[in-house]
């Protein structure tokens, strides 16, 4: 079927955003499925995202990508929230609607299909401990509780962020959680199933940075999942695969999102091992 290229635009607003490597796993999906798609990496000042977002609309954009600083101001600016974007306070992916806009947050949801698919692990009923309490470790949180875990065990540096998200925990879901603050050496409960890496510690160029854990408490058959894409194999991973335990990288969970967005706009599967390598060569 013929269409209008322009109605095929999609593309990402952020602030810095040129070394923003989502434009690169879309296109090579949109390539490898031969669709007339286009994935825009759009530089939008903060002042500027609510004309941005009457621009997208006006020029009939099929969707768009948030990341630093817009994932919370964007809201006010759409019709519509998806409920566990609306639980976390951050779009990352808005889709059309016809005429409306709708704001969904594909972050968690990209960590749950890595979960799952790359690691086989259905999170219910499970153990958890997540570090960090940042955009990352809300939208993790938020999808696990959602998906049935039994206990979050959270560690953060500062309380503040932590204090905000154990709020929301208990008042949007069942889970337990438990707040642990982050002054020393972090040892992993003996009955954890998952630990997560949800800082940024670890993130090119500091690849040799790793979490204050006490790596004798990670054991044999432990998942130990990393937020971390670049480097995807993270000097902490590395450690824990060491010590016996099954390890998730950050490329995953980088390309589910995506292509969990892909399908909300194009309505097609993505072709997630295409999207895979297209970021590997990026990320070298
Ligand atoms: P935020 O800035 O919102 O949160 C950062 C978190 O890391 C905070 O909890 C912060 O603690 C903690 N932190 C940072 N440095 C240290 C340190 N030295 N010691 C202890 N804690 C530390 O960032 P995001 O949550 O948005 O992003 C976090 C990471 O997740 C980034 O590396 C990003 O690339 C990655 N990410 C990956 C995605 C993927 O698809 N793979 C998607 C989204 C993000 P405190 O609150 O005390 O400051």
């Amino acid at each position: 079927m013929e269409q209008s290229y322009l109605d095929n635009l999609v593309g990402v607003f952020g602030h810095p955003v040129a070394e923003n490597p989502t434009c690169v796993m879309q296109d090579a999906a949109f390539q490898h499925l031969g669709i007339r798609w286009k994935y825009l990496t759009i530089e939008v000042l903060p002042e500027d995202l609510g004309k941005a977002i009457t621009g997208m609309r006006a020029m009939n954009m099929r969707g768009i990508n948030l990341t630093i600083p817009h994932k919370v101001a964007v809201i006010e600016h759409l019709d519509e929230v998806a409920p566990d974007a609306a639980i976390m306070g951050a779009v990352n992916t808005v889709r059309r609607d016809g005429a409306r806009l709708i704001g969904e947050n594909t972050d968690g949801k990209g960590f749950l299909r890595s979960l799952t698919e790359d690691a086989g692990l259905d999170p219910a009923g499970k153990k958890v401990m997540v570090l960090g309490a940042g955009g990352a470790s809300r939208a993790i949180c938020v999808e696990l509780a959602n998906a049935g875990v039994q206990r979050i065990d959270l560690v953060n540096r500062s309380a503040g962020r932590a204090d905000a998200l154990l709020e929301l925990l208990r008042r949007n879901t069942e889970v337990d959680v438990r707040f642990h603050k982050w002054d020393s050496t972090v040892g992993v409960p003996g009955d954890a199933d998952i630990l997560v890496n949800a800082t940024s510690i670890g993130l090119f160029p500091e690849v040799t940075a790793l979490p204050d854990v006490d790596m004798q408490t990670i054991r044999e058959g432990l998942v130990v999942c990393d937020v971390i894409p670049n480097p995807p194999q993270t000097s902490f991973l590395q450690r824990a695969g060491e010590r016996g335990a099954v390890t998730l990288d950050g490329l995953g969970m980088l390309v589910y999102q995506g292509a969990i967005g892909f399908k909300m706009w194009t309505g097609l599967d993505a072709p997630v091992d295409v999207m895979r390598q297209a970021l590997q060569n990026v990320f070298g």
